[in-house]
């Protein structure tokens, strides 16, 4: 018989019922360490008191009023975000899969007002994670996530992740947009180069090309910048947000300038929930947080000590761990023994990772994550290493 719960999930035997700050508790009082954060998501811990203290505040006034009416929070956040990045304008959805439905639309829709309507295709790239809406798997592309589910969404190019080369062999006029996650999170923590980054954005701007970036699980301060494409130097046209933004709470976003948003006129897309005054209270405080120059030099900092640490973690353990990747607080160790094996022994020392594809482990702590927390991270990574 089916379970109450449609089975798509493989779930730890794990229960949680409260959370502080990089801990998660199970009923018996159980302790474990978080460095999964929700995949990302609890960017600031478990019951954080100003985020705490945001959603109830908002929860006591008002919950939901749809976007037929102004929504002072929603209007806070779009500022915050505009002031602090390339972008002009702010669309807000509940996911990332959202957020890439909405970015297709915007890129092809801006080509059809200028008069190029078959401009349609979007380049992507191998092993990556756009979400699971129907423009998210036919983006991603792989057998895994689309098979059975046809007809996919047309119009996607799939090339080698990091292939500029092919890129460019790819950039025709019938290309709309190149997307792209400057680190792969599903993928395995793949990171694009700076100065492949910035060959992309020449490249796009070469062929008149829209660069649109998924920071749904590298933005939100998780490498140390508000948004992981500021170290290349570079902007995109159209960004993917979502995760850490609602720093728990159901939120997403994109963020364009305003020519790239420019076809999307009243009326051509919508969301009853997204934007919701929940949600944006929640995030305004998230961004009010993260997007300050100290918290983000002390993301920079944890992030070094804690490289510095799984370095000597995997040198001490090299028939366990190949070896440290990724940036900032978004970091992967890359197993010789299977990554499930280990995300399991870590449950043992009570300390959740989260596995990702390539056979890699994700570490993707709370950015407040205290220095403290992270010497006992590694010391229960230790552990866990020394069950092989
Ligand atoms: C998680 C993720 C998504 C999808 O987000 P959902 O909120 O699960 O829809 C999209 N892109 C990237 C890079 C992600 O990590």
């Amino acid at each position: 018989m089916i379970a109450p719960i449609l089975p798509t999930y493989n779930r730890a035997p794990l229960t949680f019922t409260s959370g502080e700050g990089s801990w998660l508790v199970e009923a018996d009082g159980r302790r474990f360490l978080d460095l999964g954060a929700g995949i990302a998501v609890n960017a600031l811990g478990h019951a954080h008191p100003a985020l705490v203290a945001a959603l109830t505040g908002q929860a006591n006034a008002l919950w939901h009023v749809s976007n037929l009416y102004n929504i002072p929070a929603q209007q806070r956040l779009a500022e915050m975000l505009v002031d602090k990045t390339f972008a002009d304008t702010v669309f807000f959805t509940n996911s990332g899969t959202e957020s890439c439905e909405l970015a297709v639309k915007m890129a092809r829709k801006y080509w059809y007002d200028k008069g190029q309507p078959d401009r349609t295709g979007i380049i992507t790239y191998s092993n990556s994670f756009h979400g699971r809406s129907s423009a998210g798997i036919a983006a991603a592309g792989s057998e895994k996530m689309t098979k059975g589910f046809g007809p996919l969404l047309p119009g996607f190019i799939h090339l080698e992740f990091g292939d500029l080369t092919a890129t460019e062999a790819a950039m025709d006029d019938s290309v709309a947009a190149v997307l792209i996650e400057p680190i792969q999170g599903e993928g395995g923590i793949r990171s694009v180069s700076d100065d492949d980054l910035r060959a992309l954005r020449a490249l796009c701007d070469t062929h008149g090309v829209l660069l649109i970036l998924d920071e749904v699980q590298c933005g939100m301060g998780r490498t140390g910048k508000l948004f992981a494409h500021e170290w290349a130097g570079v902007t995109p046209n159209i960004m993917m947000v979502a995760k850490g933004i609602g720093g728990g709470f159901p939120l997403g976003a994109v963020l364009a300038t305003e020519d790239a948003a420019s076809g999307m006129t009243a009326g051509t897309h919508g969301s009853t929930y997204g934007g919701n005054p929940l949600a944006c209270a929640v995030g305004a405080k998230v961004m009010e947080i993260i997007a300050d120059e100290v918290f983000l030099a002390e993301v920079g900092r944890k992030a070094g000590l804690f490289r510095q640490k799984l370095e000597g973690l995997v040198a001490s353990h090299p028939e366990v761990f190949e070896e440290v990747r990724g940036a900032g607080l978004m970091l992967g160790l890359k197993c010789k023994v299977a990554n499930s094996d280990l995300v399991k022994a870590g449950f043992d020392q009570g300390l959740l990772t989260v596995p990702a594809a390539d056979n890699v482990i994700r570490l993707l702590p709370a950015l407040n994550i205290p220095d403290a927390d992270i010497g006992a991270a590694v010391d229960k990574l230790d552990a866990a290493a020394r069950q092989f």
